[in-house]
């Protein structure tokens, strides 16, 4: 069984690891569980099903519909760069090819599989499958593996987790009951100043609208950019905000966009209560979608207040490059950073206040004002990490923090110790375990 099919993401070091060779031969597998649908959880799935893996990929609906708006995208991403590094010539091999690519992720998304929410599921020989509501984006699970046995053994795991305050979703569910449970830990030594984030966004609107200026959103396609065209029509009806041109620039963004309408239309399980049948909700005043190449080019052109939300959320590719090359230079101009960034990305060199940035080739001097919205995250803070795993009905003999920065799963691995009377583990890449 394999738990989730990420692709590492961040610093080239991360990067290259995408390129090493599964760790077990993808034809041994039986079946994969993934937990929800950002890449860094299931975009390896096409390298994996193009070495030999034939068995069902198990995820919720939500999970399975991004899935296949994620995937294909990633896979024209991936024959993009090879392409590119053909162009260029750097590449180490001629020609490069790509990881994978989007006929490869359109097979991929073909073996998999939606299960419902809270029922058990039989995903392999001898183990069983739950998965619970993870409040992270759409679709997006906690997971608990039941194996077969002299003795039954349960691991949890708690996927993304995401945030109490999650306007859209409904709350995580509380910890499953495991033995051993691996716990995410993004935020693990940090909280979320969630009581300022919606007077910053207003106030950066306001602002940015008053000199004439745009505000762009770097956003990652999924959730991101639901939360911020949510809480952009709340602030508008609020009147803290003025009536603007909202412009989503992104194909993934809004193919996303339309499956969270549907969500919300329909009332899908983990959307939030009060908004089933609402999808009016994601729809600020004026809100504008940007399909063609040309219209976005165009966009980038035009004179302002205005408000552009593109991918990719840390601003390593996609449109927003155009947009922030343009943008960039005009102190008239803001940046949100509504999410987290990894450090190597431009995302976080802009949060560290570099002066200049490079993009598309060239230094571009920042002088627009950026602000860190990262409250706006999808991801609980450390408190919420810790009170998850004390909502469990019986504690888990030993939790492995993992999906951090090495520094964020100390810290939090330290707090579980410390705070909840289990041992917090820092597993090491590629360390196995016996249970
Ligand atoms: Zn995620």
């Amino acid at each position: 069984m394999l738990v989730e099919c990420g692709l590492f993401q961040g610093t080239k070091a991360n990067r290259l690891r995408n390129w090493e060779p599964f760790p077990v031969r993808p034809e041994s597998v039986h079946a994969v569980v993934l937990t929800h649908a950002h890449v860094d959880h299931c975009g390896a799935l096409p390298a994996l099903v193009r070495a030999g893996f034939r068995g069902p990929v198990f995820a919720t609906r939500g999970t399975a519909e991004l899935a296949r708006i994620v995937l294909p995208d990633s896979g024209r991403l991936q024959e993009e760069d090879a392409s590119e590094a053909n162009r260029g010539g750097w590449s180490k091999h001629a020609p490069a090819l790509p990881l994978y690519t989007e006929a490869d992720a359109f097979a991929a998304v073909e073996q998999i599989e939606p299960v419902e929410f809270g029922k058990d599921l039989d995903v392999a020989p001898g183990v069983r499958a739950r998965f619970t509501h993870a409040g992270h984006i759409l679709g997006a699970a906690s997971l608990t593996l039941t194996l077969d046995g002299a003795q039954e053994r349960r691991i949890g795991f708690s996927g993304d987790l995401g945030r109490t305050a999650h306007p859209l979703l409904r709350s995580p569910a509380p910890a499953p009951a495991a033995d051993w449970m691996l716990v995410e830990s993004t935020y693990g030594d940090r909280s979320h100043d969630d009581a300022h984030v919606l007077d910053a966004l207003a106030d950066a609107v306001s602002a940015t609208a008053r000199r004439g200026g745009v505000v762009v959103i770097p956003a990652f396609a999924v959730d991101r950019t639901e939360l911020v065209l949510f809480q952009l029509r709340a602030l508008e009806a609020a009147g803290r905000i003025p009536r603007l041109p909202v412009f989503v620039d992104s194909p993934m963004a809004l193919a996303a966009l339309r499956v969270y309408r549907r969500a919300l239309a329909e009332g899908w399980d983990e959307v939030e209560p009060a908004l089933r049948g609402r999808d009016e909700m994601l729809d600020p005043g004026e809100l504008h979608e940007v399909r063609e190449p040309r219209e976005s080019r165009a966009l980038c052109e035009a004179a302002g207040p205005f408000i552009v939300i593109s991918a990719s959320g840390m601003a390593t590719g996609g449109r927003v490059l155009h947009h922030l090359a343009e943008r960039l230079p005009d102190p008239r101009n803001s940046i949100l950073l509504v999410g987290y960034q990894v450090p190597g990305t431009r995302g976080h060199r802009l949060l560290a206040g570099e002066r200049a940035v490079k993009m598309l080739g060239r230094y571009v001097p920042v002088r627009a004002e950026v602000r860190d919205l990262s409250a706006f995250s999808v991801h609980a803070d450390a408190d919420e990490l810790v009170a998850w795993l004390a909502s469990a009905p019986t504690p888990p003999r030993i939790a492995f923090a993992v999906h951090g920065e090495p520094e964020g799963a100390a810290v939090l691995a330290a707090r579980i110790d410390r705070e909840l009377g289990f041992p917090g583990v820092v597993p090491k890449h590629g360390e196995v375990v016996r249970l």
